[in-house]
C-alpha cells in the first residue's frame, strides 16, 4: 500500500467520519474501527478505506486489531483516537455503571491503542497520535465521568507526547466544543439550545471542522507541534 494509513477509532460516523472523510480525500487509506460490524463495514465502503469491528475498551482485542491492521494494510501512520460515549447525570446520582462504562471508553481506550501502536511507531521513528478530548475537560454540568475521562485524555497526551518526541512521533489533542453529530441528536431540545447559544460563532460544528484540524495536525505544517491541545468549538466557553 503506497499511501499512508490514518486509523480512525469510532469512525463510523459523527466526529470520526467526518475525520475519516478529511483524511482519505487528502490521500490517507483511512482504517476505521467502530462497534457495529455491520455499520463499519458500509462506511469503509464508501470511504474507499477499510473497517474492522473493534471494541477499544478490550486490551486483548486492540492488540490483536493493531497487527491484522498493519498485516493486511501496513504500518499506521496516523492514530486518530477518537470512539467516544458519555452518560451524563448529576454527580449525587450517578451510577457506578455509568461512570466505569465512560472511563473505560474515553480514557482507557486511547490507552489500549496507543499503548499496541506506540511500540511499532517507535521502531519506525515516526508517527502522529491525536487524541480526541472535548471542551468538557475543564468540567461541565452533569458530566463528572465525561469531564474526568477526557482531562485524562489531556494528561496521557502530555506525557506521551514527552515519552515519544525523540522518536520523531507527536502526539497532541482536540477538544471539539459542541459538533453536530448523533451523540449531540440525542440531547433534549432544550439543552441543545443552551449549548448553541454558547458559541460565539453562532453555529454547531460539523465533523469535518475537527477533521481538517487532525489533518493539519498529522501534515507536515505541524512537526514540531507536540503535547499541544487545540479547542475546535467556534470560540465557545463553557
Ligand atoms: P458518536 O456517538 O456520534 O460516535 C462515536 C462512535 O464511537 C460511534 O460509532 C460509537 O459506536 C463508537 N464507539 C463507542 N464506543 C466504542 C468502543 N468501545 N469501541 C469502538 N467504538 C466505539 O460520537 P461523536 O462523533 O459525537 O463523538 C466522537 C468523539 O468526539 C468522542 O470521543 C466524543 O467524546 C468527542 N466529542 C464530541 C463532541 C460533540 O459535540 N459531538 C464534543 C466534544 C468531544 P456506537 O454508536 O455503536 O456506540
Amino acid at each position: 500500500m503506497d499511501q499512508p494509513i490514518a486509523l480512525v477509532t469510532g469512525g463510523q460516523q459523527g466526529i470520526g467520519r467526518g475525520i475519516a472523510a478529511v483524511m482519505a480525500a487528502r490521500a490517507y487509506h483511512v482504517v476505521i474501527w467502530d462497534l457495529n460490524r455491520e455499520a463499519v463495514a458500509v462506511a469503509a465502503r464508501e470511504l474507499g478505506g477499510s473497517g474492522y469491528a473493534v471494541d477499544v475498551t478490550d486490551f486483548g482485542a486492540v492488540a490483536e486489531a493493531v497487527t491484522v491492521v498493519e498485516e493486511e494494510q501496513g504500518p499506521i501512520a496516523v492514530l486518530v483516537n477518537n470512539a467516544g460515549i458519555n452518560r451524563d447525570r448529576m454527580l449525587h446520582r450517578m451510577s457506578e455503571e455509568e461512570w466505569d462504562q465512560v472511563v473505560d471508553v474515553d480514557m482507557k481506550g486511547p490507552f489500549n491503542v496507543m499503548r499496541h501502536v506506540v511500540p511499532r511507531m517507535r521502531e519506525r521513528k515516526a508517527g502522529r497520535i491525536i487524541n480526541i478530548s472535548s471542551a468538557s475537560w475543564q468540567g461541565n454540568v452533569g458530566q463528572a465521568n465525561y469531564a474526568a475521562a477526557k482531562a485524562g485524555v489531556i494528561g496521557l497526551t502530555k506525557t506521551a507526547a514527552r515519552e515519544l518526541a525523540r522518536f520523531n512521533i507527536t502526539v497532541n489533542a482536540i477538544c471539539p466544543g459542541f459538533i453536530d453529530t448523533p451523540m449531540t441528536r440525542r440531547m433534549p431540545a432544550e439543552a441543545f439550545q443552551v449549548m448553541l447559544d454558547k458559541i460565539p460563532m453562532g453555529r454547531i460544528g460539523t465533523p469535518e471542522d475537527v477533521g481538517r484540524v487532525v489533518a493539519f495536525l498529522a501534515s507536515p505544517d505541524a512537526a514540531y507541534v507536540t503535547g499541544d491541545v487545540i479547542n475546535v468549538g467556534g470560540g465557545m466557553v463553557l
